[in-house]
């Protein structure tokens, strides 16, 4: 029968569209039938006249992103946050998570900061980088002639890993489609992805932090630089010099004045 899917074909194939979508895959081709399964002239002589399709034959996946006709940043930020819920799509749901952390900042910013994931501080006040980390990369912004309030700040994964450990790579696949559709609303003219975990992931290249720095990369049609973590720098302030070179770069981009000063 011309157009009709088994109902449950058309529901796994339904989810598995949904799935690529939230990967930031949207474009889909379709494969011509192998020769094998070409339809000979008599069978298509014996067609039935193709059926018309009702509303409810269309695969409901055209429009699979609540914010997709959003044009306003803030309104697609809360319909992405509805969207994911008491989210229990991955195993740190159930490992002592108090709150996911969404995000925070300027929906308009100009500049996102990314990190890795949130911590004890983070998990219990559901805002990214407000503990030790946070304080420095405050600092960090204000130094560039910034305020917290003008950028948007952001995790790779929205819950705290327990003992605050690295997150593993599905935690990161299954969260970060989410992060994809933030910084789709946001728009921002430059990313600043903070240490290797925010910079292998978004960027899908595994190399040491040596590499990532003082340069910039393109993340699909964005500037996205990278820089040392907060977290690191107070672990080894030295770098701090280092750090203040990668947002002299950024800055630059953004056409903001450099003072002499730059990271404390
Ligand atoms: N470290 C991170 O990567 N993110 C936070 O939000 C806090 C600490």
């Amino acid at each position: 029968m011309a157009g009709a899917l088994d109902p449950e074909l058309k529901r796994a194939l339904a989810e598995r569209v949904r799935y690529y979508n939230e990967l930031g895959i949207y474009d889909f081709y379709r494969r011509e039938p192998a020769a094998g399964n070409l339809r000979t002239m008599q069978d298509v002589g014996q067609e039935e006249e193709p059926e018309e399709m009702g509303e409810t034959d269309l695969l409901d996946v055209s429009n699979p992103k609540a914010e997709s006709r959003i044009t306003d940043p803030a309104q697609a930020l809360r319909l992405i946050r509805e969207d994911i819920g008491d989210c229990t799509r991955c195993r740190l749901s159930k490992q002592g998570r108090k709150q996911i952390v969404f995000g925070v900042g300027n929906p308009n910013a100009e500049l996102m900061f990314i990190g890795e994931a949130p911590g004890a501080d983070e998990d219990q006040q559901g805002e990214p980088f407000v503990g030790r980390a946070g304080q420095l990369l405050n600092n960090m912004i204000k130094a560039m002639g910034l305020r917290r309030e003008d950028v948007y700040i952001a995790n790779i994964i929205k819950c705290r890993p327990p003992g605050n450990r690295t997150p593993e790579r599905d935690e990161c696949e299954t969260c970060s489609p989410f992060l994809m559709r933030q910084i789709e609303a946001i728009k921002p003219k430059a990313i600043v992805a903070l240490g290797a975990v925010a910079a292998k992931t978004l960027l899908a290249i595994n190399a040491p932090m040596s590499e990532f720095r003082g340069r910039w990369f393109d993340f699909r049609g964005t500037k996205l630089a990278v820089t040392y973590h907060p977290a690191f720098l107070l672990r080894d302030p030295r770098q701090k010099k280092e750090t203040w070179k990668d947002l002299q770069m950024v800055m630059k981009e953004l056409g903001l004045a450099i003072p002499a000063k730059g990271v404390e």
